[in-house]
Protein backbone atom coordinates (compact mmCIF):
# COMPACT_ATOMS: atom_id res chain seq x y z
CA UNK A 1 0.00 0.00 0.00
CA UNK A 2 2.04 2.68 -1.14
CA UNK A 3 -0.33 5.15 -0.51
CA UNK A 4 0.65 5.26 3.34
CA UNK A 5 3.70 6.73 5.18
CA UNK A 6 6.56 4.44 4.84
CA UNK A 7 7.05 4.53 8.76
CA UNK A 8 3.84 3.47 9.15
CA UNK A 9 3.26 0.60 7.06
CA UNK A 10 6.83 -1.04 8.50
CA UNK A 11 5.14 -0.67 12.18
CA UNK A 12 3.39 -3.25 13.81
CA UNK A 13 1.43 -0.84 16.60
CA UNK A 14 1.06 -0.60 20.31
CA UNK A 15 -1.10 -3.95 21.20
CA UNK A 16 -2.93 -3.30 24.45
CA UNK A 17 -4.19 -5.13 27.60
CA UNK A 18 -7.38 -6.97 26.08
CA UNK A 19 -10.64 -5.95 27.27
CA UNK A 20 -12.95 -8.38 26.16
CA UNK A 21 -16.89 -8.61 26.84
CA UNK A 22 -17.59 -10.69 29.95
CA UNK A 23 -16.95 -10.95 33.58
CA UNK A 24 -13.55 -11.83 34.14
CA UNK A 25 -11.94 -10.80 37.40
CA UNK A 26 -9.13 -8.32 35.55
CA UNK A 27 -5.19 -8.19 36.44
CA UNK A 28 -3.86 -7.75 33.08
CA UNK A 29 -3.68 -3.92 32.22
CA UNK A 30 -3.10 -2.65 35.89
CA UNK A 31 -6.38 -0.82 36.38
CA UNK A 32 -8.05 -0.40 40.00
CA UNK A 33 -10.17 -2.76 41.44
CA UNK A 34 -11.53 -0.29 44.10
CA UNK A 35 -14.03 2.60 42.55
CA UNK A 36 -13.09 6.30 42.09
CA UNK A 37 -13.63 8.37 44.60
CA UNK A 38 -17.38 9.53 45.45
CA UNK A 39 -16.18 12.74 44.69
CA UNK A 40 -14.91 11.97 41.23
CA UNK A 41 -18.90 10.28 41.00
CA UNK A 42 -20.42 12.74 42.06
CA UNK A 43 -18.53 15.57 39.78
CA UNK A 44 -18.93 13.01 36.96
CA UNK A 45 -23.30 13.15 37.39
CA UNK A 46 -23.13 16.69 37.87
CA UNK A 47 -21.10 17.31 34.98
CA UNK A 48 -22.76 15.33 31.97
CA UNK A 49 -25.95 17.28 30.98
CA UNK A 50 -24.44 20.97 30.85
CA UNK A 51 -21.61 20.40 29.29
CA UNK A 52 -22.56 17.82 26.39
CA UNK A 53 -23.38 20.89 24.03
CA UNK A 54 -20.35 23.38 24.46
CA UNK A 55 -16.51 22.55 23.87
CA UNK A 56 -14.73 22.26 26.91
CA UNK A 57 -12.19 24.18 27.98
CA UNK A 58 -9.14 23.48 25.97
CA UNK A 59 -7.11 23.58 28.52
CA UNK A 60 -8.04 22.13 30.93
CA UNK A 61 -8.22 24.96 33.00
CA UNK A 62 -9.60 23.88 36.21
CA UNK A 63 -8.16 20.54 36.07
CA UNK A 64 -4.97 22.25 35.70
CA UNK A 65 -5.08 24.19 38.84
CA UNK A 66 -6.65 21.54 40.83
CA UNK A 67 -3.30 19.35 39.51
CA UNK A 68 -1.41 22.22 40.73
CA UNK A 69 -2.75 22.40 44.00
CA UNK A 70 -1.58 18.72 44.84
CA UNK A 71 1.27 18.94 42.86
CA UNK A 72 2.76 22.19 44.08
CA UNK A 73 3.78 23.13 40.36
CA UNK A 74 2.55 25.92 38.69
CA UNK A 75 -0.49 25.44 36.35
CA UNK A 76 1.42 27.20 33.83
CA UNK A 77 4.33 24.25 33.87
CA UNK A 78 1.29 21.57 33.18
CA UNK A 79 -0.41 20.45 30.35
CA UNK A 80 -3.57 18.12 30.77
CA UNK A 81 -4.16 15.27 28.64
CA UNK A 82 -6.52 12.68 27.14
CA UNK A 83 -4.71 9.42 29.82
CA UNK A 84 -0.41 9.77 29.77
CA UNK A 85 -0.62 7.91 26.46
CA UNK A 86 -1.63 11.48 25.03
CA UNK A 87 1.05 13.83 27.03
CA UNK A 88 3.69 10.95 25.05
CA UNK A 89 2.08 12.12 21.66
CA UNK A 90 2.97 15.79 22.65
CA UNK A 91 6.12 14.63 23.81
CA UNK A 92 7.16 12.74 20.64
CA UNK A 93 5.96 15.04 18.40
CA UNK A 94 7.43 18.37 19.43
CA UNK A 95 10.53 16.95 20.09
CA UNK A 96 11.86 14.07 17.65
CA UNK A 97 12.02 14.57 14.00
CA UNK A 98 12.59 11.64 11.72
CA UNK A 99 15.64 10.23 12.00
CA UNK A 100 16.48 11.59 15.56
CA UNK A 101 16.96 8.92 18.29
CA UNK A 102 15.14 8.25 21.38
CA UNK A 103 16.45 6.18 24.10
CA UNK A 104 14.54 3.45 26.49
CA UNK A 105 15.16 0.90 28.44
CA UNK A 106 14.37 -2.38 27.91
CA UNK A 107 12.01 -4.26 29.18
CA UNK A 108 9.33 -1.31 29.84
CA UNK A 109 6.82 -0.01 28.69
CA UNK A 110 6.36 -0.38 24.70
CA UNK A 111 3.99 2.44 23.58
CA UNK A 112 7.08 4.98 23.31
CA UNK A 113 9.06 3.16 21.18
CA UNK A 114 5.57 3.22 18.65
CA UNK A 115 5.30 6.80 18.98
CA UNK A 116 8.56 7.50 18.01
CA UNK A 117 8.28 4.58 15.13
CA UNK A 118 4.99 7.09 13.73
CA UNK A 119 7.73 10.01 13.68
CA UNK A 120 10.09 8.08 11.76
CA UNK A 121 12.70 8.64 14.64
CA UNK A 122 15.13 5.78 15.63
CA UNK A 123 14.59 3.94 19.17
CA UNK A 124 17.66 2.86 21.24
CA UNK A 125 17.21 -0.21 23.46
CA UNK A 126 19.26 -0.25 26.91
CA UNK A 127 18.62 -3.66 28.41
CA UNK A 128 18.11 -3.24 31.88
CA UNK A 129 20.88 -5.45 34.58
CA UNK A 130 19.95 -8.71 35.81
CA UNK A 131 18.85 -7.19 38.94
CA UNK A 132 16.91 -4.58 36.38
CA UNK A 133 19.26 -1.41 37.54
CA UNK A 134 20.20 1.37 34.79
CA UNK A 135 22.66 0.48 32.33
CA UNK A 136 25.88 2.81 32.18
CA UNK A 137 24.88 2.96 28.28
CA UNK A 138 21.81 4.44 29.06
CA UNK A 139 23.50 7.10 30.80
CA UNK A 140 26.05 7.66 28.30
CA UNK A 141 23.55 8.10 24.87
CA UNK A 142 23.27 11.01 23.25
CA UNK A 143 20.18 10.34 22.39
CA UNK A 144 17.66 13.73 22.07
CA UNK A 145 14.92 12.36 23.87
CA UNK A 146 15.04 9.33 26.77
CA UNK A 147 12.07 7.79 28.26
CA UNK A 148 12.09 6.15 31.52
CA UNK A 149 9.10 4.63 33.84
CA UNK A 150 9.69 5.12 37.70
CA UNK A 151 8.53 2.59 38.82
CA UNK A 152 9.37 0.53 35.39
CA UNK A 153 6.58 -0.63 33.89
CA UNK A 154 6.28 -5.04 33.55
CA UNK A 155 9.40 -4.71 36.02
CA UNK A 156 7.94 -2.83 39.00
CA UNK A 157 11.89 -1.62 39.58
CA UNK A 158 11.75 1.85 41.34
CA UNK A 159 14.81 3.62 40.23
CA UNK A 160 16.89 6.01 43.02
CA UNK A 161 16.31 9.31 42.87
CA UNK A 162 20.30 10.01 42.60
CA UNK A 163 19.71 7.96 39.43
CA UNK A 164 17.43 10.57 38.24
CA UNK A 165 19.24 13.03 38.86
CA UNK A 166 22.47 12.13 36.96
CA UNK A 167 20.42 11.18 34.17
CA UNK A 168 18.64 14.86 34.39
CA UNK A 169 22.01 16.06 34.28
CA UNK A 170 24.04 14.63 32.16
CA UNK A 171 21.59 14.40 29.27
CA UNK A 172 22.50 16.44 26.00
CA UNK A 173 18.32 16.81 25.14
CA UNK A 174 15.25 16.21 27.46
CA UNK A 175 14.48 13.62 29.65
CA UNK A 176 11.07 12.54 30.88
CA UNK A 177 10.24 10.26 33.93
CA UNK A 178 6.92 8.52 33.35
CA UNK A 179 5.43 8.57 37.08
CA UNK A 180 2.61 6.52 36.09
CA UNK A 181 2.73 4.30 39.16
CA UNK A 182 4.84 6.48 41.47
CA UNK A 183 1.84 7.02 44.47
CA UNK A 184 2.58 2.97 44.90
CA UNK A 185 6.03 3.70 45.17
CA UNK A 186 5.90 6.71 47.50
CA UNK A 187 8.58 7.72 45.34
CA UNK A 188 8.67 11.35 43.13
CA UNK A 189 11.17 13.05 40.94
CA UNK A 190 8.70 16.08 40.65
CA UNK A 191 11.22 18.18 43.09
CA UNK A 192 14.07 17.86 40.37
CA UNK A 193 11.53 20.45 38.29
CA UNK A 194 12.77 23.06 40.17
CA UNK A 195 16.50 22.82 39.33
CA UNK A 196 16.20 21.25 35.92
CA UNK A 197 14.46 22.44 32.73
CA UNK A 198 15.15 20.12 30.63
CA UNK A 199 13.27 17.43 32.54
CA UNK A 200 9.48 16.26 32.30
CA UNK A 201 7.19 14.05 34.79
CA UNK A 202 4.51 12.49 33.60
CA UNK A 203 1.52 11.15 35.80
CA UNK A 204 -1.75 9.43 35.16
CA UNK A 205 -4.86 9.21 36.61
CA UNK A 206 -5.50 5.83 35.10
CA UNK A 207 -3.85 3.60 38.53
CA UNK A 208 -4.14 5.39 41.84
CA UNK A 209 -7.16 6.96 40.93
CA UNK A 210 -9.30 4.26 39.65
CA UNK A 211 -10.16 6.74 36.78
CA UNK A 212 -8.54 4.98 33.62
CA UNK A 213 -11.92 4.34 31.26
CA UNK A 214 -12.24 8.48 31.97
CA UNK A 215 -8.67 9.16 30.27
CA UNK A 216 -6.60 11.60 32.10
CA UNK A 217 -2.59 12.84 32.65
CA UNK A 218 -0.57 15.13 33.31
CA UNK A 219 2.64 16.29 31.89
CA UNK A 220 4.72 18.39 34.23
CA UNK A 221 8.09 20.73 32.54
CA UNK A 222 9.65 24.21 32.03
CA UNK A 223 6.88 26.63 31.10
CA UNK A 224 9.02 26.58 27.36
CA UNK A 225 8.43 22.72 27.30
CA UNK A 226 4.87 22.38 28.11
CA UNK A 227 4.55 25.89 25.43
CA UNK A 228 5.60 23.38 22.97
CA UNK A 229 3.40 20.84 23.52
CA UNK A 230 0.10 23.13 23.87
CA UNK A 231 1.34 24.06 20.51
CA UNK A 232 1.04 20.25 18.84
CA UNK A 233 -1.53 18.65 21.15
CA UNK A 234 -5.01 18.33 19.85
CA UNK A 235 -7.27 21.36 20.71
CA UNK A 236 -9.84 20.35 22.36
CA UNK A 237 -8.01 17.23 24.14
CA UNK A 238 -10.38 16.14 27.27
CA UNK A 239 -13.84 16.09 27.39
CA UNK A 240 -15.62 17.88 29.76
CA UNK A 241 -16.69 15.06 31.89
CA UNK A 242 -13.33 13.83 32.56
CA UNK A 243 -11.71 17.26 33.65
CA UNK A 244 -14.49 17.10 36.19
CA UNK A 245 -13.89 14.44 37.57
CA UNK A 246 -10.47 14.04 37.95
CA UNK A 247 -10.20 17.40 39.48
CA UNK A 248 -12.48 15.75 42.08
CA UNK A 249 -10.45 12.70 42.25
CA UNK A 250 -7.38 14.60 42.42
CA UNK A 251 -8.35 17.17 45.24
CA UNK A 252 -9.71 14.07 47.49
CA UNK A 253 -6.29 13.05 48.42
CA UNK A 254 -7.24 11.13 51.45
CA UNK A 255 -9.09 8.28 49.77
CA UNK A 256 -6.93 8.00 47.21
CA UNK A 257 -4.13 7.16 49.98
CA UNK A 258 -6.11 5.09 51.63
CA UNK A 259 -6.63 3.17 47.63
CA UNK A 260 -2.86 3.17 47.78
CA UNK A 261 -2.27 1.73 51.02
CA UNK A 262 -5.04 -1.21 50.49
CA UNK A 263 -3.18 -2.23 47.28
CA UNK A 264 0.55 -2.23 48.34
CA UNK A 265 -0.40 -4.26 51.01
CA UNK A 266 -2.18 -6.68 49.39
CA UNK A 267 0.57 -6.77 46.96
CA UNK A 268 3.27 -7.57 49.50
CA UNK A 269 1.09 -10.17 50.81
CA UNK A 270 0.67 -11.71 47.63
CA UNK A 271 4.16 -11.15 46.66
CA UNK A 272 5.34 -13.17 49.74
CA UNK A 273 2.55 -15.90 48.94
CA UNK A 274 3.69 -16.43 45.87
CA UNK A 275 7.60 -16.84 46.29
CA UNK A 276 6.22 -19.62 48.99
CA UNK A 277 4.62 -21.43 45.74
CA UNK A 278 8.24 -21.18 44.01
CA UNK A 279 7.47 -18.63 42.04
CA UNK A 280 10.36 -16.11 41.36
CA UNK A 281 9.03 -12.45 42.25
CA UNK A 282 10.67 -9.12 41.45
CA UNK A 283 10.63 -6.59 43.86
CA UNK A 284 7.74 -4.05 42.81
CA UNK A 285 7.01 -0.92 43.74
CA UNK A 286 3.92 -0.84 40.89
CA UNK A 287 0.17 -2.48 41.54
CA UNK A 288 1.72 -5.19 39.77
CA UNK A 289 4.18 -7.90 40.01
CA UNK A 290 6.01 -9.48 37.84
CA UNK A 291 7.16 -13.28 38.67
CA UNK A 292 8.72 -16.55 37.07
CA UNK A 293 6.69 -19.85 37.90
CA UNK A 294 8.81 -22.18 39.34
CA UNK A 295 7.73 -24.87 36.98
CA UNK A 296 5.32 -24.84 34.02
CA UNK A 297 5.27 -22.34 31.61
CA UNK A 298 4.13 -19.10 31.69
CA UNK A 299 2.11 -18.72 28.70
CA UNK A 300 0.32 -22.25 29.46
CA UNK A 301 -0.53 -20.68 33.11
CA UNK A 302 -2.41 -17.73 31.28
CA UNK A 303 -4.06 -19.62 29.59
CA UNK A 304 -5.31 -22.01 32.08
CA UNK A 305 -6.11 -18.88 34.29
CA UNK A 306 -8.35 -17.21 31.59
CA UNK A 307 -10.75 -20.44 31.72
CA UNK A 308 -11.08 -19.75 35.48
CA UNK A 309 -11.99 -16.25 34.87
CA UNK A 310 -9.13 -14.43 35.45
CA UNK A 311 -7.54 -12.97 32.70
CA UNK A 312 -3.37 -11.76 33.28
CA UNK A 313 -0.68 -10.29 31.15
CA UNK A 314 1.69 -12.19 29.44
CA UNK A 315 4.71 -10.31 27.27
CA UNK A 316 5.78 -12.59 24.42
CA UNK A 317 9.22 -10.59 24.09
CA UNK A 318 12.85 -12.08 25.14
CA UNK A 319 13.02 -11.07 28.58
CA UNK A 320 9.29 -11.41 29.34
CA UNK A 321 8.26 -14.56 28.04
CA UNK A 322 8.65 -16.54 30.60
CA UNK A 323 7.17 -14.87 33.53
CA UNK A 324 3.39 -13.65 34.29
CA UNK A 325 2.73 -9.84 35.07
CA UNK A 326 -0.02 -9.80 37.87
CA UNK A 327 -1.88 -6.54 38.30
CA UNK A 328 -3.12 -6.03 42.09
CA UNK A 329 -6.55 -6.29 42.82
CA UNK A 330 -8.72 -7.05 45.63
CA UNK A 331 -7.66 -8.89 48.70
CA UNK A 332 -10.29 -11.50 48.11
CA UNK A 333 -8.99 -11.48 44.46
CA UNK A 334 -6.09 -12.25 45.05
CA UNK A 335 -6.38 -14.69 47.60
CA UNK A 336 -8.30 -16.67 45.11
CA UNK A 337 -5.75 -16.68 42.37
CA UNK A 338 -3.46 -17.88 45.19
CA UNK A 339 -5.67 -20.96 45.51
CA UNK A 340 -5.74 -21.58 41.66
CA UNK A 341 -1.85 -20.91 41.39
CA UNK A 342 -1.30 -23.89 43.75
CA UNK A 343 -3.36 -26.28 41.45
CA UNK A 344 -0.31 -25.73 38.75
N1 LIG B 1 2.84 4.70 31.54
C1 LIG B 1 3.04 3.44 31.92
C2 LIG B 1 4.37 3.05 32.42
C3 LIG B 1 2.00 2.51 31.84
O1 LIG B 1 2.21 1.24 32.19
C4 LIG B 1 0.74 2.91 31.38
C5 LIG B 1 -0.43 1.95 31.35
N2 LIG B 1 -0.49 1.10 30.30
C6 LIG B 1 0.59 4.23 30.96
C7 LIG B 1 1.63 5.10 31.07
C8 LIG B 1 -0.71 4.71 30.32
O2 LIG B 1 -1.45 5.45 31.16
P1 LIG B 1 -2.74 6.25 30.67
O3 LIG B 1 -3.90 5.39 31.01
O4 LIG B 1 -2.66 7.49 31.47
O5 LIG B 1 -2.63 6.54 29.20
Amino acid sequence: MDKIRKSVQAMQGYIPGRQPAGSFVKLNANENPYPPSPKAMEALRRTAEDSARLYPSSTAEGLRQAASAVFGVPAGQIVAGNGSDDIFTMIIRSILDAGDTLAVVDPTYTLYETLAEIQGAVTERHPLGEDYSLPESFFESGAKLKILPNPNAQTGTLFPEKDIERLVKSARGIVVIDEAYALFAGASSMELLKKYDNLVVTRTMSKSHSLAGLRVGFGLSSPEIIEAFNKVKDSYNLNAASQAAAAAALSDQEYTAGVVKKITETRDAFAKRLSALGWQVAPSWGNFLLAKPGKGEASGIVERLEKEGYLVRHFNTPRLKDKIRFSVGTEEQMEKLIELLKKE
